[in-house]
């Protein structure tokens, strides 16, 4: 068997994985279709390019989940982290760089490494032969997207995000909402006690239309609404369509008893849903939005309940392509009906530059290994790595699995550590620090 590996794509999933394969012994060839098939956010023929924002966000490896994601992967040697390190630019806590040098470099830089080759060439069919990594991104073109489709399932891929916003449980004031699923349906306990519920009266959710109308919202990029407004319309458009739309749609009233005030019947309800199996995240159903971030966290918090809500990610609407992971992938990230084909990157539904590079770099070492004959042991779940992974390949529920960004509510909780806001530095500084000596030993034992 061909022992070269192929990767489609050389976005920051792309380039992560090609970089890891390679040192670690492998041939690799990137396909990439830029510049010869151009994306509508792109504009370079540079691998890595930086499609939006320059930033890498918050570099703090003992206090953000995100920075901890860049200690794990320049510990790893990535290309990504320690290309960025090299054109870094003031950003206060934030890793900002100069997008343009940045991505030049690490095109310079794979293209200088012997077994690497890139071809230019967009790649249409999901491969059935060889050792691959699929890792398009976002922007995926339609004849890859239409054979990912093809070959897995028409409601496995997704070609927007529409993203409920997704709140820590331990910040949601229980002495106001409860447990509890419409008409307490379910088979077992846990199922009649699916859903979290946040009760509105009538001046509430008014004020709450009011603020919905007036927020500041997004605009859709040109091209990038097409289909979307099919099946998940944001919830201000809801509201725009008439004052009592919501009522008697995500919000609606009905099937619940506030045990709070059992005599008393609630005008509105918002509900919310387990996000992940830990039972950490909680995700607002039916909320997906283009309001600004600023103007959501506003919104939000006049939920009662929700006053004092930490978001672990907002609400969006976004042209994204992604798989749905939890069913198609394993722990490794290979497809399960095609163990060759790998996936990486924004595609199996985590979100952001440093999420998607992460998956890449897992995906490289895992392929390189798998070629040259060596096993990998499992990721652990104590690492953000591992967390990631976990949660796009296992945790995450596969029916409404929406892209994920890095966050500590992916993690195993540590024992022994208060919770809720007055424990959280204690809390996150055991995370980093527990995940920082757990990634050493993962590495260790491959070297
Ligand atoms: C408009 C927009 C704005 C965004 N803004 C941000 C932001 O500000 N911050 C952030 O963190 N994230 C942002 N994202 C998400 C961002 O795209 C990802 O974080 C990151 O780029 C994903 O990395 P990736 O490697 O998965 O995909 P990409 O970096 O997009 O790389 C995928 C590569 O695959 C190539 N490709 C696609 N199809 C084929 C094919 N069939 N054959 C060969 N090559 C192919 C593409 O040309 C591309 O180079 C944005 C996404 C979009 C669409």
């Amino acid at each position: 068997m061909d022992k070269t590996l192929h990767i489609i794509g050389g976005g920051m999933a792309g380039s992560e994985a090609a970089w890891q394969a390679a040192n670690m012994g492998v041939d690799v060839v990137i396909h990439e279709m830029r510049p010869k098939v151009e994306t509508f956010a792109h504009q370079t023929g540079n691998l890595a390019e930086m499609v939006c924002s320059n930033s890498f966000r918050s570099d703090d490896d003992e206090q953000n989940a995100v920075g901890l994601l860049h200690w794990e992967m320049r510990a790893a040697n990535g290309i990504i982290m320690t290309t960025a390190d090299k054109h870094r630019i003031p950003a206060g806590g934030a890793l900002a760089v100069d997008r343009d040098p940045f991505a030049e470099t690490v095109t310079q830089t794979l293209r200088a490494l012997p077994n690497v080759s890139v071809s230019e060439e967009e790649i249409t069919d999901l491969p059935t032969e060889g050792n691959w990594i699929i890792a398009t991104g976002p922007l995926t073109s339609t004849a890859l997207g239409k054979s990912i489709q093809d070959a897995t399932a028409q409601d496995h891929l997704a070609f927007f995000d529409a993203i409920a916003p997704i709140v820590y449980a331990d910040s949601i004031d229980m002495s106001q909402a409860w447990m509890q699923s419409r008409y307490d349906k379910g088979e077992t306990e846990e199922e009649r006690t699916a859903y979290l519920n946040c009760p509105m009266n009538k001046e509430q959710y008014e004020a709450f239309i009011d603020a919905l109308l007036a927020a500041d919202k997004t605009e859709f990029h040109e091209g990038e609404t097409a289909g979307y407004f099919d099946g998940c319309l944001p919830i201000e458009v809801m509201a725009e369509r008439g004052r009592e739309t919501l009522r008697h749609g995500p919000m609606k009233p009905v099937g619940l008893t506030n045990p709070h005030k059992p005599e008393e019947k609630a005008y509105a309800v918002v509900q919310l849903r387990r996000d992940n199996a830990l039972g950490t995240l909680f995700n607002i159903v039916g909320f997906q939005t283009k309001m600004k971030y600023g103007a959501q966290t506003e919104v939000f918090r006049m939920i009662p309940g929700l006053e004092n809500a930490s978001f672990a990610r907002l609400g969006g609407i976004h042209r994204n392509t992604f798989i749905n992971s939890p069913t198609l992938l394993d722990s490794r990230l290979r497809m399960k009906s095609r163990p060759n084909v790998r996936f990486a990157g924004q595609i199996t539904g985590v979100e952001g530059y440093v999420e998607s590079a992460a998956m890449g770099l897992l995906a490289g070492r895992f392929a390189a290994a798998e070629i040259l004959g060596h096993d990998i042991p499992e990721v652990p779940l104590e690492t953000a790595m591992g967390s990631l992974v976990n949660h796009i390949t296992g945790g995450a529920d596969a029916k409404t699995f929406q892209p994920m960004n890095v966050n500590f509510g992916l993690f195993q909780p540590l024992e022994d550590v208060r919770g809720g806001r007055k424990g959280r530095k204690v809390r996150y500084k055991g995370y980093t620090d527990r995940a920082k000596e757990m990634w050493q030993q993962w590495l260790t034992s491959q070297s």
